[in-house]
């Protein structure tokens, strides 16, 4: 399949799009070049005033906009307007805080004199045009995270989303023209994965930032490597979610609940792996499991839905794939392990909350990311075992940790291998946050001053 809007809660194709031609990405590069001249000199009281712009026609599309990305990607649509609340949200707060985040840095005077300046300081200034590869799974927020920071330090954008998602695609364009940037200031490419490698080569293109699978970040690295180019990358998670027998369990069940099945489970920061004290297991996993079985799979336009389809049948076959494999090798289901039986659901592509036990380090469950509503539960007998566990994974996006014990969150906070520690809650993004993780969960941060830096040049200015 091309690039499509297909609703996955029917499977029905809604509409295919022609992809950008060669010629038509080169006068989007040549523009997104073009505009960058201008714009890096423009002051940050201007930039935030077409961000405040861009937020507000947001604020106003919200229904609109929810509704696509339901329609293109199966998020329940209560989720669907969270989520354009959210951008609206990081881009004021981008747009009041990027100045102050890139003020410039003055060293001590004794390491001015030190160096032999009369003065020195650090100036943030803008690359020139990134290109983001984004997923489908926020297809507001992974561009708006990346698109706020990008634009308040005065850079160009090109956004190469992802081909199931071709109307929000162009939507995210539309808005900041809309919103009066200049042109080029922000575009959307309509191209294949195949053509992100002619962009990221191109010398006009300085950079990239890319969220998904750990095998695009890789396609894309790999060439920004060769070519020199500065990359941010946000992979997959499998984040443990651990549970000490000082927690409140009925709170943790509930949050846990949230954390896993958020987004229809498809989300990189989703506390995949639960990893319960061996006091409070029992309890955690009957509750933990009646929770899951009770939730709503249906419709994700209706209201009351909490858990629609997957985005593509491709993840749900993905997903399937994962489950079986663990029950192949001994694993048990406690609830689902299945797609739905109700006829309503058959052409979508749903699968129905999962709770797995008994899983074992040959399990690919164990390693690989469960991109859907798919819990494993691991017992342990104290905190040095529960990090044991966590840490075995190649990935370290963020974790969840449940205790009302300093001594324990000392431990977690110095022991987990993760971009984050979330102590009595669940992982969320707020722009006032790093967000990035380790190991093949990718590197660099999004958000906070460490996003808005990490596509500037940290030029020194030394001064005599
Ligand atoms: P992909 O990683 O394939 O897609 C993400 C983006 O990367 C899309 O824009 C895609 O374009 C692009 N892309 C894919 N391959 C390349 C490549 N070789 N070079 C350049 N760009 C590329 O995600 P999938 O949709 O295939 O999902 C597969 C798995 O990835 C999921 O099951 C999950 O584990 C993980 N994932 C993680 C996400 C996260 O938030 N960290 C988000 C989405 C997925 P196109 O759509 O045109 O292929």
């Amino acid at each position: 399949m091309g690039i499509a809007t297909v609703n996955p809660a029917t499977g029905e194709t809604l509409r295919t799009y022609e992809a950008h031609g060669p010629d038509e990405v080169e006068r989007r590069v040549a523009a997104a070049h073009e505009a960058f001249r201008q714009y890096r000199t423009t002051s940050f009281a201007e930039r935030a005033r077409l961000l405040r712009a861009a937020a507000t026609l947001l604020d106003e599309d919200t229904e609109d906009i929810a509704r696509t990305m339901t329609v293109e990607m199966g998020k329940p649509i209560v989720a669907a307007r969270a989520e354009a609340a959210k951008c609206a949200k990081a881009m004021r707060w981008y747009a009041q805080h990027a100045e102050a985040l890139l003020a410039d840095e003055h060293p001590s005077e004794h390491d001015v004199q030190d160096s032999g300046a009369d003065r020195a300081r650090v100036h943030y200034r803008p690359l020139g045009p990134i290109l983001a590869v984004m997923p489908w799974n926020f297809p507001l927020w992974q561009v708006i995270r990346f698109a706020a920071p990008a634009l308040m330090a005065g850079n160009t954008g090109l956004l190469k989303h992802a081909s199931n998602v071709p109307r929000t695609a162009l939507y995210l364009g539309d808005l900041f023209r809309r919103a009066g940037y200049p042109d080029g200031c922000f575009q959307t490419l309509l191209i294949g994965s195949r053509e992100v490698e002619g962009v990221l080569r191109d010398p006009r293109v300085v950079a990239a930032t890319l969220t998904g699978s750990e095998p695009a970040g890789r396609a894309v690295a790999a060439v920004a490597g060769e070519e020199i180019k500065k990359t941010v990358l946000e992979l997959g998670g499998s984040d443990p979610y651990i549970v000490m027998p000082s927690a409140d369990v009925v709170r943790a069940v509930k949050t846990a609940v949230t954390a896993r099945v958020q987004n229809n489970g498809q989300s990189c920061i989703a506390a995949k792996r639960f990893i319960v004290h061996q006091d409070v297991y029992d309890d955690f996993v009957e509750r933990f499991t009646a929770a899951m079985n009770a939730l709503t799979v249906g419709d994700p336009l209706d209201e009351a839905t909490d858990v629609g389809p997957l985005a593509t049948e491709r993840g749900r076959a993905d997903l399937e794939e994962l489950v079986d494999d663990a029950v192949r090798r001994g694993a048990t289901a406690l609830c689902g392990g299945r797609r739905p039986d109700e006829p309503a659901l058959r052409n979508g592509w749903y699968y129905r909350p999962t709770v797995l036990t008994g899983i074992t380090p040959e399990m690919r469950i164990h390693r690989e990311e469960a991109f859907g509503p798919v819990a494993t539960v691991y017992g342990v007998r104290d905190a040095d075992e529960a990090v044991a566990v966590a840490n075995d994974s190649p990935f370290g996006l963020s974790s969840n940790v449940w205790t009302r014990k300093d001594e324990e969150i000392t431990l977690f906070v110095r022991d987990l291998e993760a971009g984050g520690v979330f102590v009595n809650g669940m992982t969320a993004s707020h722009p006032a946050l790093p967000f990035g993780g380790v190991k093949r969960s990718g590197y660099g941060r999004e958000l906070a001053g460490h996003g808005i830096r990490e596509f500037c040049n940290a030029t020194t200015v030394w001064q005599r």
